[in-house]
């Protein structure tokens, strides 16, 4: 098995062991375990479709066009219920990401960058060198509100304190509240490390100019929403699906699809570009 999704699963294993541990008598381990799965669940989907849709194919690389009340109510919900990403300083760090990839200028890691540091990188990014989110959406009230610290400091002792009330136990919360987050720092990790280091995954392009990965087993897809498939979206950033075979599994790509039947989505003129040597028949968008 890969390290990376051996440790994945580690973490999965070890959320729901605190979980049933931590549970309080008057809820009993196996309902902790459907209310911590529960919890995992709800607020995995929405970090996924607030980051990897939203945000990154939305707003970073406007491949994908949402609708605007969409847009800012995801961003409200996930940063006030859930794991605080700042919207405007990720759109930011994403689009310098990939104008200087792994390299001098890459706010999440450079080419000699290792676990530990990269893994200290996911909490406490190199600083940003250029500002390059100047966007009408990301200077509305919205995301201005969202990307204040303040309102980090706030919502995050408020979703605690929610959880705490809901449950009625601190130690129970506070399972659920942190192993949330030590997975998503994995899931970061997934992106920032292991689809940028060499030695994992496959490559489709042979680009040079950085060290982008494709990581396509099941699991790192589905808890990425198939931002793993780096490689792939490095050598074209603009195209509105990650993978580029029908043959590669793409989570992310359902959702936006769903999102689409349900009228929330529609592609941007640069997103439906077919590049000649991607191996699809259609986009089937
Ligand atoms: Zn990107």
């Amino acid at each position: 098995m890969k390290i990376y999704i051996l440790i994945g699963y580690l973490i999965i294993l070890l959320y729901a062991t605190a979980c049933a541990f931590f549970a309080p008598s008057n809820i009993g381990p196996l309902a902790g375990l459907a209310i911590g799965a529960g919890y995992f669940i709800f607020f995995w989907f929405l970090a996924g479709v607030y980051l990897a849709d939203v945000l990154h194919l939305g707003i970073a690389h406007r491949s994908l066009d949402f609708r605007p009340w969409f847009v800012k109510a995801v961003t409200l919900a996930n940063n006030i219920f859930g794991i605080y990403v700042g919207p405007v300083e990720w759109v930011n760090r994403h689009r310098l990401h990939h104008k200087y990839s792994d390299r001098e200028g890459d706010p999440n890691k450079l080419d000699q960058d290792g676990f530990w540091r990269t893994l200290y990188l996911c909490m406490f990014p190199y600083a940003c060198t250029e500002n390059l989110a100047r966007d009408e959406i990301l200077q509305s009230r919205t995301f201005r509100l969202c990307s204040s610290n303040l309102f980090m400091a706030a919502t995050q002792v408020f979703n605690f304190s929610l959880l705490w009330f809901i449950v009625g136990d601190a130690k129970f919360a506070a399972a659920m509240w942190i192993g949330m987050r030590i997975f998503a720092l994995w899931v970061n990790m997934v992106q920032n490390y292991w689809t940028h280091t060499r030695e994992f995954g496959y490559r489709r392009y042979d680009d040079e100019t950085d060290n982008a990965m494709n990581i396509g087993e099941w699991f790192p897809v589905t808890a990425t929403f198939s931002a793993c498939l780096q490689n792939n979206h490095h050598h074209y950033p603009n195209l509105l699906r990650l993978s580029h075979s029908e043959s590669e599994y793409d989570f992310g790509f359902l959702t936006i699809r769903a999102m689409k039947s349900l009228g929330l989505v529609a592609a941007t003129k640069k997103g439906t570009v077919l590049p000649r040597d991607v191996p699809l028949s259609s986009l089937g968008f």
